[in-house]
């Protein structure tokens, strides 16, 4: 079946107010989304760019991808893959590249379930039918009231687990923690993310005053590429240490894993090649014996992890909930892996026409 065309998609959806963590503030949610035509089929993919270089990553699909991709078997997935590594080794494969890399092969796992009419998890092997969930925000620009609105949301949607951002005040973290641990119970799940923004020293600081609030794991914590900090705070706290979500492709898991730097790996859809990376990262976290939640891609991540019995959590956003045809719903702290073809993804025409940014 060869591909005929690929199409891309630009939409933008303001954040209002915008939105922060310790090393960014977010005031729009772009997305770029890639369908590739074979068959009279289309599988689709999104990438997440907020307001980061949106239009580079619909460029690399469009200005470069796509005339080698267009003509090739859409069965051939992993030869796809391999092709478009080889064709912009010279750009370098990591950042912009790997995105494009990646969306094709995410759009073309997902035609695969189409054309099979099976849901994608089924491709992968699932080894369960739920996985459980984690509602993720509690940004440091959110007042008190707003994180304990969202916190209260995601309890009354059945969430089990949350997760809020560090890297502000140390005060004002640990009293942000307190508070989250006293909404949600000793029982529930509590994990903090600080986007790569602490030092060593207030990392340490900050694990030893927030011990008692039982903290899943600490995300983050420093600069990727600071493994010396990952392994001076990991031997020194019992909180988990985990990252991922903004290495690009296999080899930067491979050397995080060898170093013990992490016990929870966490790859990101895009960044790290699509089904195809993301399977080979779960694959290795798994013979390591190390704990497994990816990062953002929600309705994908549900399918693919139902696979790994070394997950600990996908990890759930609501801002996609207005732009979807069909609702994520969860329960008792588990969304169920639809039975829609392929990832069951479908953005509603409304929203498209609605957000869409035309040129
Ligand atoms: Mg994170």
């Amino acid at each position: 079946m060869k591909i005929d065309d690929i199409k891309t998609e630009w939409l933008r959806v303001p954040f209002n107010p915008p939105i922060a963590d310790s090393t960014h503030e977010l005031c729009f949610l772009d997305l770029i989304l890639v369908e590739v035509h074979a068959g009279g089929l289309s599988g689709l993919s999104y990438m997440l760019s907020f307001d980061y270089a949106p239009q580079l990553l619909r460029g690399i699909i469009d200005h470069e991808l796509k005339r080698y991709v267009v003509g090739c078997d859409a069965d051939q997935i992993r030869a796809i893959y391999e092709q478009n590594l080889k064709t912009t080794e010279y750009i370098g494969r990591e950042g912009v590249a790997m995105w494009g890399t990646a969306a094709i092969d995410v759009a073309l796992w997902d035609l695969l379930g189409k054309r099979l009419g099976v849901p994608a998890a089924l491709l992968f092997g699932a080894n369960r039918k739920a996985v459980p969930v984690y509602g993720s925000g509690g940004w440091l620009s959110y007042s008190d009231a707003q994180l304990s609105d969202e916190v209260s949301r995601y309890l009354a949607r059945g969430f089990q687990a949350v997760k809020l951002k560090v890297g502000g005040k140390e005060d004002r973290d640990v009293e942000r923690i307190r508070a989250v641990r006293k909404m949600i119970g000793p029982d529930r799940q509590l994990m903090i993310d600080a986007n790569q923004g602490l030092t060593l020293d207030g990392a340490l600081r900050l694990t030893r005053r927030i011990e008692e609030y039982r903290v899943a794991w600490l995300e983050e914590p420093f600069a990727k590429d600071d493994l010396e900090s990952y392994l001076r705070l990991s031997a020194q706290t019992e909180i988990p240490l985990a990252a991922g979500e903004r290495e690009f492709g296999v080899a930067p898991f491979r050397r995080l894993v060898s170093a013990r730097a992490i016990t929870v790996v966490q790859p990101d859809l895009l960044r790290v090649g699509g089904v195809t990376g993301w399977r080979l990262v779960a694959g290795l976290a798994e013979s390591h014996l190390l704990k497994l939640a990816p990062h953002f891609y929600r309705e994908h991540d549900l399918h693919l992890a139902a696979a790994y019995p070394n997950l600990i959590a996908i990890e759930s956003f609501d801002w996609l909930d207005p732009l979807l045809q069909h609702p994520f719903e969860v329960k008792d702290g588990l969304a169920v892996v639809p039975d829609r073809p392929g990832f069951g993804v479908a953005f509603r025409e409304e929203a498209i026409r609605e957000y869409r940014i035309k040129n």
